[in-house]
Order: structure tokens, then sequence, then C-alpha cells
């Protein structure tokens, strides 16, 4: 979203701290900009999104990455699909075609996210530890940050913002603050999900997927434990006595 603007963006402001905005801090401020990436602190030791796939490798190279998430991920050869008592297949991306990576990585998410976050930092970007506030710039269209978000950038981003970047997934902070509605779709799953210490798996390093009752599961093998995740479908829900309020995934 365009604050306000001379022509040249300058100054970008990226409300979030997860990979994309990180990786759009790192990108812009190798092409000289100013960037600063507000970032509220995590809350929960553990997120979702732990099982990258081969095509994001040449971004993490290009990131300067890669070696990093190497060293504290699981090296993934391919994925594992249970579907029924006679459907069951895994397949490896050795077997892929063409230019793209024949691998891929399980991620321990938060030291992802801090990995790429350091690369953003690396690059110049400035990482405030807080959340960011946007406000309505009274009697216009325009949207800036609040003078205590800007505060926390100190003397880095003196100035408004060229360009606010609402980096911050689900949060929605500009639609919100926009009152731009999103539409549902009609599936209301739940994801329930935890780190195991041990867990049978068909093939190391494989994502694990499988078809159960009402919904399906995941399996992710990390260094030293595995990430299992249920996906329940809304009938599946009501019939396990799990209400709504389990339901939000961080
Ligand atoms: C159940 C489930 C399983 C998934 N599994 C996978 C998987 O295996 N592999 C995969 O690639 N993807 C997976 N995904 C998708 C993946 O999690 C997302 O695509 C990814 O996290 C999106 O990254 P992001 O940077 O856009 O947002 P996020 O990672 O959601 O980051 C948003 C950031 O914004 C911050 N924030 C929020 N509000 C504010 C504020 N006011 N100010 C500052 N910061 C704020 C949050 O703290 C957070 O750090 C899964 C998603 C779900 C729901």
């Amino acid at each position: 979203m365009k604050s306000h603007s001379n022509g040249k963006i300058r100054r970008v402001a990226i409300l979030g701290g997860g990979p994309v905005a990180s990786t759009l801090a790192t990108l812009l401020a190798r092409k000289g900009r100013k960037v600063g990436i507000w970032h509220r602190p995590r809350r929960a030791p553990l997120l979702v999104g732990e099982s990258l796939v081969p095509a994001i490798i040449p971004m993490l190279r290009s990131l300067g990455v890669e070696e990093e998430v190497r060293s504290f991920s699981t090296f993934k050869p391919g994925a594992t699909f249970n579907l029924s008592d006679q459907v069951n297949f895994s397949f490896f991306f050795d077997q892929l075609s063409g230019g793209m990576p024949r691998y891929a990585y399980n991620v321990p998410r938060d030291r992802f996210d801090d990995a790429l976050l350091d690369a953003a930092r690396k690059a110049g970007a400035k990482i405030c530890e807080t959340g960011a506030k946007v406000e309505r710039v009274p009697g216009t269209d325009r949207v800036q940050l609040s003078a205590e978000t800007l505060e926390a950038a100190g003397e880095f981003f003196s100035e408004a913002s060229d360009l606010i970047v609402d980096a911050t997934g689900r949060a929605r902070v500009l639609p919100e603050l926009l009152s731009i509605p999103s539409r549902r779709g009609e599936r209301q799953d739940t994801a329930l999900f935890a780190h195991v210490d041990q867990m049978p798996l068909d093939h190391a390093g494989h994502v694990h997927t499988t078809r159960i009752d009402h919904g399906w599961s995941w399996r992710i093998p990390l260094p030293g434990r595995v990430s299992v995740g249920m996906v329940l479908f809304a009938c599946g829900r009501a019939r396990l006595g799990i209400g709504r309020r389990y339901s939000r995934v961080h």
C-alpha cells in the first residue's frame, strides 16, 4: 500500500516478520532501498509451514541462506502419500525433469524465520521487534505508521515511508484498518499439530501425507523430532467434540 510518494520509492516499511517480509526486505535493501521491518515477537514456539518444496531452493540460494538452512534442517528427498489401503505411493524429487533442484528441506520454522530475518538485517534492513500499528491520515485516503511504530525504528526511519507493505499474513493489519473484507471459503478445516520424539516413517526425510477419517494428517521429519499434524474437516471436528476455539493455527 502506497502511503506517500513523490514518484520514487526510497523508504519501505514492511509489517510482519515471516518469510515473505524478510525475503522482500533483503531484496529491496540490496536494491538500495531503506527498509524497516516491524516484527511482532513470536508468541508460539511452534509454527506451521515446515516442509519446503524444491522450487524454494533457488530463492534460498539467492538470499545466501541455503547453507545455514541446511545446517538446522532435515534433507527432504521426496514425498509419501498414504491415501487408502490400496493407494500408497512415494515420489522422489530426483525423478523431476527440468532445471528444478532435486531436493528440499523440512525446516524448524522458528530457526528458518530467524535465518531469513538475519539475512535481511545483514542486507541493511532495520528490524524493529515490535508490533506495527498503522492509521489513516486524517482527511486523506492514505495510511501511515503510528508515531510509536516509527519511534521504534529510532533515527533509521525519521521520515514517513513511501510504501507500506503488509506481510502480516492472517493478521491482515491493513485490510482490517481499511475494512477490506476477506472471503471465507466454505471449508472450515481445523489444524492441530505437535512435535513428537518418535514416529514411524516410510521414507527418511519425506513429508508424509495420510488420509484419515474426516480429514488428513501430515508427518514432517525434523532433526530429532517429527511434526505431526491433523487437518479435520468441520464434520470430523464435530464428531470429535472439538470446538472452534481450538481451531486457531499460529
Ligand atoms: C496448517 C498449515 C500447515 C502449513 N504447512 C506448510 C508446509 O508444510 N509448507 C509450507 O511451505 N507452507 C505451509 N503452510 C503455509 C505457510 O505457513 C505460510 O504460507 C507462510 O507461513 C506464509 O508466510 P508469511 O510470511 O506470508 O506469513 P506468516 O508466516 O504468517 O508471518 C506473518 C508474520 O506477521 C507477524 N505479525 C502479525 N501481526 C503483526 C503486526 N501487527 N505487526 C508486526 N508483525 C505482525 C506475525 O507475528 C508473523 O511473524 C501451512 C499453513 C497452515 C495453516
